[in-house]
Formats: C-alpha cells, structure tokens, sequence
C-alpha cells in the first residue's frame, strides 16, 4: 500500500469551510473590544442552552472548571464522596479530590465502556464507605467517546438515594439519548470546547447546563470569583472561571456546521463498523441514543504490534485510556488496586482509537480498514 498522510483529528478541513465566518466573527470582538463575558459569550449561552434544551448555559474557562464549579456550589468537601468510572479523563475525579472530597469508583459496563448502573448499589454501601465514614453525595457518570451514559437506571438510582448528578458530557455535546439531547441529563451537566472535542474552540472553554434558577445564580457568582451585586462585592469564595469573548465567536460560526458534522461523523463509525465487521469491535451503541463519536475506539489483544503497525503505514492512532484512574499515582492514597475494576482494566489494556473526524474520506478510510484487517 502507498503511504498516506491521513490526520487523526482534522481540524484544517473543517476550517476551510467556515474561515470567512470565523475571521468575521472575531474581526466584530476585535472591533468592539469587550474580550471578556462580551455580547458573543452570550448570544452562545442562549444558543447553546436552546441547542440542549436547558434553561440555564453557563459557559466557563474549561470543562474542568465547569465539573469543579457544580461541587462548589453544593459546598462538596472532606467526608463527602462522589461516585464515578475509572475509566475517563483525569478530571472527573479531580474535581472530586481537588475539593477534599473521596472519588468512589464503580466499574464500568463491558459493552458501552459507560458507568455500570449495576455497580451503584454495591459502592454505595461497601466498606470503604463506612470504614471512612464517608457521605455519598453524588454521581458523575461519562458520556464517554461520545455515547450518553444510562440516565433512567442512574437518575432512578440517584432519586431513590438522595444523590445529586452530574453529566459529564466532555466529549458528547449533540448526542441525544431518549430523544434529548445531552447535557439535559442529571440536576447539571457539564461539556468541554477543548479543540479536539466535538464541539471544540481554539482554545480552552467549556459550559454548565441546569434547569435550575437558584444554581445557575450561584455558578455566575463563582465563575466570577463568588461576586454578589458588584465586581467587588464577594458574598462566597469563588474562581476565575470566565469563557472568553473570541473563543465565544469562533464556536458561534461553528455552531452553524456542527449538526452536519454529528452526521458526518456518525457516517465514518457505520463505515467503520461495517468494514470491521466484528475483527475490532467498538462501543456498542444502545438502541436509544446515538453518539457524536469523540473517538473510535476498538480492542486489541496484541495492541503494541498493531499501533506499531498502524504507524509504518502513515496511520496515526492515540490510546484513551492507558492507565485507569484508580490506578494512577495521583489516587494511590485512595487505596484501589489492580483487579478492583475487571472491565475497565481490561479495556484499558486493550483499547486504541483510529482515526475520527467528520472530513475523513472515503478512500482515507478504506486505507486505514485495510491496514487493521492487514
Ligand atoms: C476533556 C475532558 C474533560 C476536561 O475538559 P477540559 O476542557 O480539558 O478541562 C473532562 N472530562 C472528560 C470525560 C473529558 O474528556
């Protein structure tokens, strides 16, 4: 086969088609000068809100900070613990710990990847919650790869428990489970415009959906330092947490493509998922929802020999995620080890993404197929 140059994530093509949209956008921030909450963060807040079909869109400087500011305002601290999957980014747990809280993992479901709901019962009442005299407060499932997490089991479970959640839809904005769409889910949810995202900026954003007035009042305040009536005017303790005017724009001009893209993307998945027909199988998707496919990721059993011959043949490749949580360093004082969470341990080991984005073409795609089914 001839060598190509395929990229894994293909922000350039994308650009091509909106520059002139973006390069307007930005040249109106640049002539009304108002870079930070300016009248662009706004428009994309109601925008966005309708887009999710929640009331309230908080945008904010990251989706780390948009996880982090839904347990300020809940007051989440020492002796509080939050249940989540080991198998996602770093900062869904982070948050947890960063605030003196106790992640508490619970493992996740063998054909989705997504939190296991089976596993709820069992971490809410395990030893480690009471060793610690630990109160669950909440849970933070993942949308991960794009695929919305169970809401109805997880929502059920919450309400029969008195736990709050929280959707962390980082990598799944669009995606709809049950006809709604994400970031719909849970009492708050959160996403990330990290570039490489679906709905990425250029640079770092994210946003906090609620349909609740009285927390939507309390994260403005804390994405502004705690402010009250004025600048300085500080009724509780807060961050910097403000999304910026130009990112603001440059997701505005995207917005017009995204859905086209949602499509676009699920296209190259049935392609994919076709083509591999069962040699390398992906996330199942459950009947009633759809994915915005952040990533395709499949399974390995010898994942070093085929990465490294994936990358002989010009074809770029990336593993999410190597090493669980429960097992890095940053939670070793939790107290996990290897073998506490068989699924998501075997994924880990296992799992690789090729290359996903919504201008992969045809005859790109047909050279990555034929260099798995080598
Ligand atoms: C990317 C990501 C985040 C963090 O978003 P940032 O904008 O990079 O802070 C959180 N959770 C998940 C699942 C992610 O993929």
């Amino acid at each position: 086969m001839e060598k190509r140059s395929i990229q894994f994530i293909d922000l350039k093509a994308q650009q091509a088609r909106i520059r002139e949209q973006i390069e307007t956008r930005l040249r109106k921030v640049l002539d009304h000068g108002q870079y930070i909450m300016g009248p662009e963060v706004r428009e994309l807040e109601a925008k966005l809100g309708e887009y999710a079909g929640v009331k309230h869109c908080i945008t904010c400087a990251s989706g780390t900070d948009a996880l982090l500011m839904p347990l300020v305002a809940w007051g989440i601290g020492p002796g509080d613990a939050v249940i989540t999957t080991p198998f996602t980014f770093i900062s869904t747990a982070e948050v947890v710990a960063l605030l003196g809280a106790t992640p508490l993992f619970a493992d996740i479901d063998p054909l989705t990847y997504n939190l296991d709901p089976a596993q709820l019962e069992k971490v809410l009442h395990s030893e480690r919650v009471k060793k610690n005299g630990l109160k669950v407060k909440g849970i933070i499932p993942v949308d991960l790869f794009g695929q919305p997490a169970d809401y109805d089991e997880i929502e059920q479970f919450a309400r029969q428990n008195g736990l709050w959640v929280l959707e962390d839809a980082a990598q799944a904005f669009g995606a709809e489970y049950n006809g709604h769409k994400t970031c719909s889910f849970g009492d708050v949810a959160a996403t990330s415009f990290f570039p490489a995202k679906p709905f990425g900026c250029y640079g770092d954003g994210g946003a906090i959906f609620t349909n609740d007035d009285a927390l939507a009042e309390k994260l403005r305040s804390i994405r502004v330092h705690g402010q009250g009536s004025d600048k300085y005017d500080n009724v509780r303790i807060g961050i910097n947490g403000r999304f910026d005017t130009l990112q603001a724009a440059v997701l505005l001009a995207k917005l017009e493509l995204f859905d086209e893209e949602i499509a676009l993307r699920n296209a190259v998945a049935a392609r994919y998922s076709k083509a591999l027909n069962g040699k390398f199988v992906a996330p199942a998707v459950k009947k009633d929802r759809s994915s915005v496919w952040a990533q395709y990721s499949i399974l390995s059993e010898d994942r070093a020999g085929e990465l490294a011959r994936l990358k002989d043949l010009g074809i770029p490749t990336a593993i999410y995620y190597p090493k669980p949580l429960h097992l890095q360093d940053a939670f070793r004082y939790l107290g996990y080890s290897a073998g506490d969470f068989p699924a998501t341990e075997h994924c880990a080991a296992r799992i690789f993404s090729i290359p996903m984005h919504p201008y992969l073409e045809e005859a790109e795609q047909a050279y990555i197929i034929r260099g798995l089914l080598g």
